[in-house]
């Protein structure tokens, strides 16, 4: 069996034409365009990668972006006294604050700083919060890309075994509540799960997210299971590859997201969908 393969380029591509639609029709009748605030403190490389993705999507959908590059010394007081400025600026709705920040800045604090209805990650206690008592908000976005990877291959999800690798609060975590929104039985395995190629044997829905290399080995897969993997790992010689043994994955599963092409753009698709629904409500 060779594997259908989820296109995620294809579908971000089509869900940033509708959002530019939207945009387009809120403008003509007086509306403003949605506002995107993207702060980066430091000189992260892999950062200024995805900070500058983020602002180009924003400007191609027709949003206004409005970005704060700011020096690795800035203050954690200064960070937020900047995000207090933008909770109170009525021409944005969402403010995004890239990771990592700097070891003096704590993480949490800055989370919980943004005012939840422009928390477009959906990296609030809050938000998470909603998604986990079933009236989601804003929703994370890498989870929330997955979903509509997995709405395309037309599973039912109610009653499906999903198995998710790694735990994180920006992936593992916010997935688990969604495919147990979806119906799905799901199973979180992270670094002290004891037998990882047992659960993942069982997964008829697999989601990776560790940031190894070939930590899921093609043999596991189950046969017709749906494989998504959301790792980014960059190779010594350049290649940018996923978690998962892709090339004997492909052999076993029913559908597979390739890395890069595959979550990555779904990321960034979900993060303009929810400024624009800020904006909506705003
Ligand atoms: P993280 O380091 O915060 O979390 C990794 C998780 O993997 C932890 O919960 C850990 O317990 C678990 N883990 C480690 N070793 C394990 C093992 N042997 N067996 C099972 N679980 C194990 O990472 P993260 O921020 O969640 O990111 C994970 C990967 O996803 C990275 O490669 C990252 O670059 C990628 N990522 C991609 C997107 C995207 O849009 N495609 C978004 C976010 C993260």
């Amino acid at each position: 069996m060779s594997a259908k393969i989820l296109d995620g380029k294809a579908l971000a591509h089509s869900i940033r034409q509708t959002i530019k639609k939207r945009v387009e029709e809120r403008k003509s009748t007086g509306q403003r365009a949605p506002g995107l605030a993207v702060i980066l403190v430091g000189d992260d490389p892999a950062s200024e990668i995805y900070v500058r993705n983020k602002r180009k999507a924003c400007d191609e959908v027709g949003f206004v972006s409005r970005s704060f590059d700011l020096p690795a010394s800035t203050s954690e007081a200064e960070l937020l006294a900047l995000i207090r400025d933008l909770n109170a600026d009525q021409a944005i709705d969402g403010i995004l604050v890239q990771s990592p920040l700097p070891a003096h800045i704590d993480e949490e604090t800055v989370i919980e700083t943004i005012q939840t209805d422009k928390d477009v990650d959906g990296f609030h206690p809050y938000n998470i919060g909603r998604l986990a008592v079933r009236k989601p908000v804003l929703r994370s976005c890498t989870p929330k890309g997955v979903m509509r990877l997995l709405e395309t291959t037309g599973i039912d999800l109610h009653g499906k075994e999903a198995v998710i690798v790694g735990a994180s609060n920006i992936v593992g975590r916010p997935m688990a509540l969604e495919l147990l929104l979806a119906g799905a039985t799901v199973t979180v395995t992270h670094r002290f799960t004891r037998d990882l190629e047992a659960h993942v044997r069982r997964a008829e829905v697999l989601v990776v997210a560790v940031g190894k290399p070939g930590i899921v080995r093609g043999e596991w897969i189950r046969p017709g299971a749906i494989v998504i993997d959301v790792g980014i790992n960059r190779l010594p010689e350049g290649r940018l590859v996923g978690d998962v043994d892709f090339d004997a994955a492909s052999q076993r599963a029913a559908a597979i997201t390739p890395v890069p092409g595959g979550v990555g753009p779904m990321t960034i698709a979900m993060l303009l969908e929810n400024t624009l629904e800020a904006a909506a409500r705003h």
